[in-house]
């Protein structure tokens, strides 16, 4: 097993990629803390993880908050000792809306999920990894992420700015054990959708005019590999890097 005993918090675990890391870290010999603030959905994959031998916890915390932030990484250090791996996969849809059609409720909102809630578990984990001279930090970022129209404008900056901050870690503690490393996922199978609730007709028209070449739609499993290998001991030598996984719908 590739994470024997190791101890990973993921975030936005209740639904897609999140679940499927968390279950497959779990087969892995991980131990899983579910944090989503669909505690509902966490509870029901960490029943189904715990039912199938593994272990794991649901920890309802909403990633946009401090004090829930705290009180993740808080009862993750009472319960299971320590922190080897963070996952900030949680991340919301902006509705495809053109700048000119932002709102400030819409952006602060976005970036406060996609941005601002990986900063604050990266630096509340920090401390502990820090200590151990060892921790592994994974985010999910989005082709969005490095290409101009995937989405709308709060999206795309929310998950440049995620890039942005991946290899600024990925650097800058690079010497002392720790490595931090997204994943760039192009179009995935999951529940992400419902996130997107009035699309803006402008903007959802620009952002998927390019949707013809997209291969193929990835699934949440293929996601979850390339987690277990950043997290593993199999990517030592990786590090600040931004893997995309879309089939190769950037490379035209
Ligand atoms: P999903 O909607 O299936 O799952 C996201 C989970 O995050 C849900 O369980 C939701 O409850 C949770 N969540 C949302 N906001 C939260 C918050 N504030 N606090 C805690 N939990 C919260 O979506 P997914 O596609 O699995 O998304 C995972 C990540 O992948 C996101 O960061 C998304 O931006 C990114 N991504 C998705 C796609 C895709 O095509 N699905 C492509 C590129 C990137």
């Amino acid at each position: 097993m590739k994470l024997q005993n190791k101890i990973a918090v993921v975030t936005g675990a209740a639904s897609g990629m999140g679940k499927a890391i968390s279950i497959l870290y779990a087969q892995e010999g991980a131990k899983v803390i579910l944090a989503d603030f669909d505690i509902d959905g966490a509870n029901a994959v960490a029943t189904e993880i715990n039912n199938n031998g593994g272990t794991a916890i649901a920890i309802k915390t909403d990633v946009s908050n401090q004090s829930d932030i705290n009180n993740l990484i808080d009862t993750t250090i009472s319960t299971y000792g320590t922190l080897d791996i963070l996952v900030n996969n949680a991340g919301i849809m902006d509705n495809f809306m053109p700048v000119e059609k932002v709102t400030d409720e819409l952006w602060n909102k976005i970036i406060a999920v996609n941005t601002t809630g990986p900063m604050m578990l990266i630096r509340k984990s920090m401390p502990i990894f820090l200590e151990k001279k060892k921790g592994v930090i994974i985010n999910i970022a989005s082709i969005g992420g490095i290409a101009g129209s995937r989405a709308g404008a709060a999206y795309t900056t929310s998950k440049y700015a995620l890039v942005g901050l991946t290899k600024n870690i990925g650097f800058q503690y690079a010497t002392l054990g720790i490595r931090c490393n997204a994943i760039a996922p192009g179009g995935v199978n999951t529940n992400i959708g419902k996130t997107i609730t009035a699309p803006d007709k402008f903007g959802m028209e620009r952002a998927t005019s390019g949707g013809v070449n997209n291969p193929r739609m990835g699934e949440a499993s293929e996601i979850a590999s390339i987690a277990l290998f950043l997290a593993s001991d199999d990517s030592s030598l990786v590090n600040g890097a931004i893997i995309t996984a879309d089939a190769g719908w950037t490379a035209y």
